[in-house]
């Protein structure tokens, strides 16, 4: 179904690229389990971590009797709803930099450029038709309130001495890789890639069950007895397992050793129709991922069969963690300022129709930044925290999960991501009242900047709130 670009513009429940994977992929889902299953490895979750930590147990343990368990079909979840940008930390130096200081955050960047090596690999062995197109990334001034972002970002990549992981662009730099009446200067990294992520997820599947990874769809996790061995508990089954990983997402929000670390944001999507000539008018037929610099970023790029896609990073704050609530996915204000970027930033979309738009949960943590962490007691495993940056990440997360679950210390294991002292968030409900406060009054900020006003002073006095309390989330 096809529509124009309008604010009342219906709200999908999975998304464009799940759909258009799922009329690929035809192969029937995997079984639901029924009855009890024994295996040395239970996965709880079936999109990128749960799917990459499953294929880089059996690459590091193949005797592995390994079971994944998915509430849905594999991919339903943020890994098929995502914009599809592929990148590691390269763009994150600044801020990662003055959370962990220089080293930490240099390895980090390193980090993501091996899960880029590896995710590439994976892409772009042959049979897979994931639609990998590496480009780079252009951060974008869209405002002159932006502008100072730029020399942010070029400083710390030349003060940390990898001045190639960022390049400046002029304004006619930027012009010449795509045009849009209200693009300032910017900012390339060249590390950055497209991909159709709900096809790329289901692409790992099939890999798993390839390699002999045990999968089952439409099966809930009910409940967890931990115990040696642990049950996992379905409607119709359980799995015994020694080791469990967690790789539930957004569910972990309400996980009680890992709710003061996690919160729940939204971003929202759109899908238009194929216009390859708005593109050519534009001159963006290089592939590159485009974002501007507001804090609740616009992110945007171009599909093969010549669509854009248009995310905001807006969306609203969820109820404590909630991950039910309707907000995450239903919020059509959200939906509707990716339609105004769509229009604003790149209006040679003005009249393409749109096939689709919705929204999905982001699991946030207090730095920004993922973690890779064992429960007490040494056999249940848990990632989160991608903070809306997970394509790339995710790969991180199989590599350091896999290799827990293993006993493995290793390069993986080292990296800050599992050794670091996880930072709390603000207790209820303070993070959430007080979050939805300092939302509006940022984006109401944003949206007057892109007028070239400020924000009346009140409204400005609270969206700088979190940088005076020294918090890493609602800074902009
Ligand atoms: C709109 C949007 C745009 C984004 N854009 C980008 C982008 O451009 N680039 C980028 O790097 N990142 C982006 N992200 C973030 C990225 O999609 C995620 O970080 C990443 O997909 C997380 O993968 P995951 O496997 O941890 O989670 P998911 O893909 O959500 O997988 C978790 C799975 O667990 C299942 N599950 C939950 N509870 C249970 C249970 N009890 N039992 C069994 N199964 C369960 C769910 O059904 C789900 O399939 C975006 C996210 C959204 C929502």
């Amino acid at each position: 179904m096809t529509m124009p670009v309008t604010e009342a513009t219906p709200l999908a429940v999975t998304s464009w690229w799940f759909d258009d994977a799922m009329a690929y992929d035809r192969s029937p889902a995997s079984p639901s389990l029924n009855g009890r299953f024994e295996a040395d490895v239970a996965i709880v979750g079936g999109g990128f971590t749960g799917l990459w930590t499953a294929l880089l147990l059996k690459e590091k343990s193949p005797g592995l009797r390994i079971a994944v368990i998915e509430a849905g079909l594999c991919g339903s979840g943020a890994s098929g709803k995502n914009g599809g940008k592929v990148h590691g930390y390269w763009s994150a130096l600044p801020g990662i930099a003055a959370t962990l200081g220089p080293d930490a955050a240099l390895a980090v960047a390193r980090a993501g450029s091996k899960a880029q090596e590896g995710v590439r690999a994976f892409a772009t062995a042959p049979g897979r038709d994931v639609w990998w197109r590496e480009a780079g990334n252009i951060r974008v001034s869209a405002a002159p309130a932006q502008d100072v972002k730029i020399e942010t970002a070029i400083a710390c990549a030349r003060d940390l001495g990898v001045p190639d992981s960022a390049i400046p662009l002029s304004p006619q730099d930027v012009a010449a890789r795509i045009q849009s009446p209200v693009f300032r200067a910017g900012v390339f990294y060249p590390e950055a890639a497209n991909v159709h992520p709900a096809r790329l997820a289901r692409a790992l599947r099939r890999a798993a069950l390839e390699q002999g990874v045990t999968i089952f769809e439409n099966t809930p996790m009910i409940k967890l007895d931990r115990g040696k061995p642990n049950r996992v508990v379905t409607p119709s089954g359980e799995i015994q397992a020694r080791h469990v990983v967690l790789a539930t997402n957004v569910a972990l929000a309400s996980e009680s050793e890992i709710a003061p670390h996690l919160t729940l944001f939204s971003s929202y999507a759109l899908m238009t129709e194929p216009d390859p000539a708005a593109l050519e008018h534009m001159h963006w037929t290089g592939g590159q991922g485009v974002a501007d610099f507001r804090m609740f970023v616009h992110y945007f790029r171009a599909t093969r069969d010549g669509r854009v896609l248009m995310g905001s990073g807006s969306g609203p704050i969820s109820h404590t963690g909630d991950n039910t609530d309707p907000s995450l996915t239903m919020d059509r204000d959200s939906a509707k300022r990716a339609v105004v970027g769509l229009r604003r930033l790149l209006p040679a979309f003005n009249n393409a129709p749109v096939a689709q738009v919705w929204g999905g949960g982001i699991d946030i943590s207090a730095d920004r930044l993922p973690f890779f962490k064992t429960l007490p007691g040494g056999t249940i495993h848990y990632g989160a925290g991608y903070s809306g940056h997970g394509v790339n990440a995710t790969y991180i997360g199989g590599q350091c999960l896999s290799s827990m679950v293993l006993g493995r210390k290793d390069d993986w294991t080292s990296l800050p991501f599992c050794t670091r002292r996880l930072p709390r968030l603000p207790p209820e409900p303070l993070r959430t009242m007080g979050g939805r406060v300092i939302r509006a009054s940022i984006i109401a900020c944003e949206e007057a900047e892109e007028r070239n006003k400020k924000a009346a002073w009140p409204v400005r006095a609270i969206a700088s709130l979190p940088r005076a309390f020294g918090l890493k989330i609602g800074t902009r």
